[in-house]
């Protein structure tokens, strides 16, 4: 058996029931398979067996009182996974889907995106099982201010700092900042993604989609594609998808379709990006409205069917497990010859693999979408300065970043034996980072 093959049966044997842990951690293990022929020191210091083991893991109660006056229970999580090369970095999630799993496979990815952005982060990841959906503010507000009295213990500028991810977005940040503050009397970095007004970096509400779309076109052109003229189908409809589309369109792209849990809406002369900024970002409301503001667009119920739609381009930017080996079959008889993962996670090993099999371009999570915690870590450096840089100073800042990550994972790939490999060099580039920072600092 395999030293890898082993070290995989122990997290399987000490993680029952955890899929999404279990599915994270063999996508990883087996492309670093390469790496420990020619390291056999991270085989005598065990780095393997220590970095799938989180450092922490912080599970508690969350109490509120909702606008009826009743009790609410909630469970809050932080998972503080390696802090071997800076404070633990990563967003928090309130989703009625949040459990152990969920937050260890997505603090597990984050340690390999963290090190790939060069800068110096650590892999956290935390959040709750809350659904904001349908609370009034006041709720949220209440949620938040609970769910920080107890995170609190555990965070801060230099320890652990806490970014937005699925249903935490500019407004649950300022109230969970707000409370940090309150409870510590101290301003401070302790989080990312914060407004504008008290800390937060021009172009992180921007980041993620932005910087995906600079990986992705970097992927294109060196395989002689581009966005320009790519119909594009992206799913979800959040901070990630919205800014996708954004850009996308500036490289002359079109996006045709997007989604969100209920459905997906099509447009063949493209999706109304106003429109759904309007109807998302500021009203709240479900994409089905979107059709009552541009008459062509249509509206299909069912998320899952938008990949039905045949498109050059697949951006799955909404969660987890989306695209299945059915659903990638589909994609690739339809003609797509690239997908990049904007959302953490989104296709299954299994769709992964027939991509790469078919020749399809594909641009991996922990590589594609590293633009969000990547500006949210200059956000950091900006508050140390006291300081702050301007929208397009940020933004180029993103795209050197997103043009390295790619080049150190085509590089990473090459020299392990798997040119043209996304998957394997991006995990190879952010693995040997860490690995070398744990043999640095002794067995901890
Ligand atoms: P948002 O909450 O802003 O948007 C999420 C979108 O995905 C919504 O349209 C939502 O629809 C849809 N969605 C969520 N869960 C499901 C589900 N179970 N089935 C179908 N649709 C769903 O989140 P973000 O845009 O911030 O995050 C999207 C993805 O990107 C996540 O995987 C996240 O981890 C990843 N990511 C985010 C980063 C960021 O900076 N924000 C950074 C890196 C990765 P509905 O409104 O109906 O729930």
């Amino acid at each position: 058996m395999s030293y890898v093959q082993k070290v995989m049966d122990s997290v399987i044997q000490k993680n029952p029931g955890e899929t999404e842990f279990l599915q994270a951690v063999k996508e990883v293990l087996f492309t670093l398979e390469p790496v420990f022929d020619q390291h056999p020191e991270y085989v005598r210091a065990g780095i393997l067996e220590r970095i799938v083991e989180p450092e922490r893991l912080i599970i508690f109660r969350v109490p509120w009182i909702d606008d009826s006056d009743t009790v609410q229970v909630n469970r809050g999580f932080r998972v503080q996974f390696n802090g071997a090369i800076g404070p633990y970095k990563g967003g928090l999630r309130f989703h009625p889907s949040v459990n152990a799993s969920i937050i260890k496979f997505l603090g597990f990815e984050q340690i390999f995106k963290n090190s790939l952005t060069g800068l110096p982060i650590g892999g956290g990841k935390g959040g709750s099982d809350f659904d904001p959906k349908g609370k009034s503010d006041i709720e949220v507000m209440r949620f938040c201010q609970s769910f920080m009295t107890e995170l609190s213990k555990y965070v801060g500028a230099d320890i652990d700092v806490p970014a937005g991810d699925i249903g935490v977005g500019a407004r649950e940040i300022g109230y969970l900042f707000g409370w940090y503050k309150k409870l510590k009397n101290s301003y401070e970095g302790v989080l990312t993604g914060k407004g504008i007004e008290y800390g937060g970096s021009l172009a992180r509400t921007e980041a993620t989609g932005y910087g995906l779309i600079y990986f992705m076109d970097e992927l294109l052109k060196s395989n002689g594609k581009s966005f320009n003229g790519a119909k594009v189908v992206i799913s979800g409809s959040g901070n990630v998808a919205i800014y996708a589309h954004q850009k996308v369109t500036e490289l002359g792209g079109k996006v045709i379709a997007m989604s969100d849990s209920d459905g997906f809406i099509y447009d063949a002369d493209g999706i109304d990006l106003a429109a759904v900024k309007k109807i998302k970002e500021t009203e709240r409301k479900r994409i089905k409205e979107c059709t009552s503001i541009v008459g062509s667009t249509k509206f299909y119920e069912g998320c899952t069917n938008i990949w039905d739609i045949k498109c050059d381009v697949a951006l799955p930017c909404a969660t987890q497990n989306e695209i299945d080996i059915v659903i990638a079959k589909k994609l690739v008889e339809n003609g797509c010859f690239a997908v990049g993962e904007g959302a953490n996670m989104p296709c299954s090993i299994e769709a992964i693999d027939y991509f790469i099999n078919n020749k399809v371009l594909f641009g991996p999570a922990k590589a594609a979408n590293a633009g969000g915690v990547a500006t949210s870590a200059l956000e950091m450096a900006q508050n140390s300065m006291r300081y702050s840089w301007s929208f397009e100073e940020v933004d180029i800042r993103l795209k050197n970043i997103m043009v390295n990550i790619y080049n150190k994972a085509s590089e990473a790939a090459k020299k392990y034996g798997h040119e043209g490999n996304m998957v394997v060099g991006a995990n190879i580039a952010g693995f040997i980072k860490v690995a070398e920072a744990m043999l640095a600092q002794g067995v901890v």
